[in-house]
């Protein structure tokens, strides 16, 4: 089975259609890793063609936060603003939807959590560090999580933590070696690429394909400033940071 892994599309209507788009006819089902919302302009488009599509997703910090689970003090003024902005559109139905999404998944030999096995909506996996404490707490040979926005592979190779930073169209092949993968986002990439990141996961071939595509930034963009986003918001999307 072929599955389209995709996480953080933080309401970038844009940017979904494009992973989608790219990634037609070549995936069976879909694994998202949680925040749907937040940030951009269309939570609510975002939901309904994630439904559109067979698929599982779990619920991140800013999907908790439009739905109150969490304290948005946590937040920057520039994220609280996002998730003030979001729920006065949310509708019912997909606040009724975000209700129910799972913080964790496990679906042998994978588990899937938004954040990091120890904190499934907290914790950020930035470094080796991290993610060699984090190996301490998921029982299956390997982990997928989204969160930091920066795609990467985190190796367990003989008890030390190697991260791998792929490159576009890279097929990791998932063998003996634990590890813990993040796709990077679908709707505000961090790591100075500006474009839409996913993968491809074959679980036929146990193969990792790391993905990058682009999208009609502007587009997202202009809506935002309709929306009356912080410009910081507006302007990170087209760094990739
Ligand atoms: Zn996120």
């Amino acid at each position: 089975m072929s599955i389209l892994i995709i996480s953080d599309i933080h309401a970038n209507l844009a940017a979904f259609q494009a992973v989608l788009e790219d990634a037609a006819g070549q995936w069976d089902t879909i694994w998202c890793l949680g925040d749907l919302v937040g940030y951009g302009p269309n939570p609510n488009e975002c939901v309904n063609l994630l439904k559109e599509h067979d698929h599982i997703s779990l619920s991140g910090n800013h999907d908790w936060a439009v739905l109150d689970r969490l304290d948005i003090h946590s937040f920057n003024d520039d994220a609280q603003y996002a998730v003030k902005w979001t729920q006065s559109v949310l509708t019912d139905e997909t606040r009724t939807y975000l209700e129910t999404l799972p913080t964790a998944l496990i679906k042998p030999p994978f588990t899937l959590t938004h954040a990091s096995p120890r904190q499934p909506v907290w914790e950020y996996i930035l470094d080796s560090y991290t993610a060699a404490i984090n190996f301490e707490y998921f029982d299956t040979p390997y982990c997928l999580v989204g969160h930091t926005h920066v795609p990467v592979i985190f190796n367990q190779e003989n008890k030390q933590v190697v991260p791998y930073r792929p490159q576009e169209h890279d097929k990791a092949q998932l063998d003996d070696t634990r590890c813990i993968i993040n796709p990077g986002s679908v709707g505000q990439p961090r790591d100075a690429d500006p474009r839409a990141s996913y993968a491809l996961l074959d679980t036929d071939k146990m193969t990792w394909e790391y993905r990058r595509v682009a999208y009609p930034i502007a587009e997202t963009q202009s809506q935002m400033r309709e929306s009356g986003m912080p410009i910081k918001l507006i302007n990170r999307l087209e760094h990739g940071w």
